[in-house]
């Protein structure tokens, strides 16, 4: 599960990570007032599940409160696309208000969970900002990452390697290295399956703030965080990926224009690589599951045909771990329901 930014930054506060002082509004009127309480001067964010803001115009700094006015007219209400988003974007409901800072230097700092390594990496780069993407693929030896032991957690000597790689001055050493193992506690405790600040910046009068929070959570361990439950925003998703959910099917939309039914993950992905061999290109990945009744089969069909781009669509069943009978039956119920002559 993803959440806003502003959410991700209280979070974070909350477990000794410093984050700017700012307000979350969703009416241009409360922008501006927002702004006029920060002294007419402050940077507006759109909060949307989706990266890329700043390069999409999706973060702004203003110097007045009409400024501030024209902007979030022009943002909420709206869609934002950004490189990851699709190209019909997010929708934008509301805006962080927040105290405009002076940056000396923009840093990276993530943690994920690393599946070759089995565990938390924590990744750190001195060339923070808005092209971290370029640097990841230009000059990878400017991002250094350290793997952490699931028994020991994040060791302290881990948190000070990567602060000393980020050519900082001394005395920030010790405040960063904090800031890295404060990161460990909250993704350990809330079962974060992602956490980055990009950037993480250090300010002209030398403080150190979470510029930017992004942070998802492990949907496995919701159930024992009914406080994170709750932050959950589903404008933010494909209503289609939403309806398959309500289902237990799992579905992600794709650019493609061949319908992909199928049972179990591996062969779901499997096929959508057959898929691609052959020159076409799969509108989705859905996994109708084990033991599937006739009435998911048939919700699984709805769905794909709900996306336009559909022209025809592959089923493939594994007869092992669901009746063939039944899926065909589920087959016939969808096709009786919507007439569609899709082949
Ligand atoms: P993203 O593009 O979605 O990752 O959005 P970010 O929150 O990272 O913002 C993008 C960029 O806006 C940052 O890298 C900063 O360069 C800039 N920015 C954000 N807040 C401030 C601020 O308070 N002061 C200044 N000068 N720049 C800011
Ligand atoms: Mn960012």
């Amino acid at each position: 599960m993803k959440i806003h930014e502003y959410q991700a930054k209280k979070i974070l506060s909350e477990w000794g990570v410093p984050v700017p002082v700012g307000t979350v509004v969703s009416r241009p009127e409360d922008a501006v007032a927002a702004v006029r309480d920060l002294g007419g001067k402050a940077v507006i964010k759109a909060q949307v599940h989706a990266g890329g803001r700043g390069k999409a115009g999706g973060v702004r700094v203003v110097l007045s409160p009409e400024e501030a006015q024209d902007f979030a007219k022009s943002l909420l209400g709206n869609n934002l696309v950004t490189f990851q988003t699709g190209p019909e974007g997010v929708p934008v409901n509301s805006l962080l208000i927040e105290e405009l800072v002076d940056i000396e230097t923009e840093l990276y700092l993530g943690m994920v969970i690393d599946g070759s390594e089995k565990g938390v990496v924590a990744i750190a780069s001195e060339a923070g900002g808005v092209d971290i993407e370029a640097v990841a693929n230009e000059t990878p030896e400017k991002i250094l990452r350290t793997a952490v032991d699931p028994v020991l957690g994040l060791q302290p000597y881990q948190g000070r390697y990567l602060a000393y790689s980020l050519n900082i001055k001394d005395d920030l050493v010790r405040p960063i290295s904090t800031l890295i193992g404060n990161l460990y506690k909250a993704f350990e405790s809330k079962d974060f399956s992602l956490a980055e600040i990009n950037p993480l910046v250090i300010t002209t009068d030398n403080r150190i703030l979470a510029l930017d929070a992004k942070l998802s959570f492990d949907d496995d361990a919701m159930f024992r965080h009914s406080d994170l439950v709750t932050l959950h925003d589903p404008k933010q998703e494909d209503p289609l990926e939403i309806q398959a959910r309500k289902y237990n099917i799992s579905y992600v939309k794709l650019e493609g224009d061949v319908g992909c039914m199928v049972n179990g993950a591996g062969l779901a992905m499997a096929t959508m690589d057959v898929v691609l061999s052959t020159g076409a290109q799969p509108a989705n990945f859905l996994d109708v599951g084990g033991g599937a009744d006739e009435e998911k089969i048939s919700k699984a069909i709805d769905i794909i045909l709900s996306d336009a781009n559909v022209k025809r669509i592959l089923i493939n069943i594994f007869g092992g771990i669901v009746r063939c009978d039944v899926v065909a039956r589920g087959i016939m119920m969808a096709a009786e329901s919507t007439n569609h002559q899709m082949p």
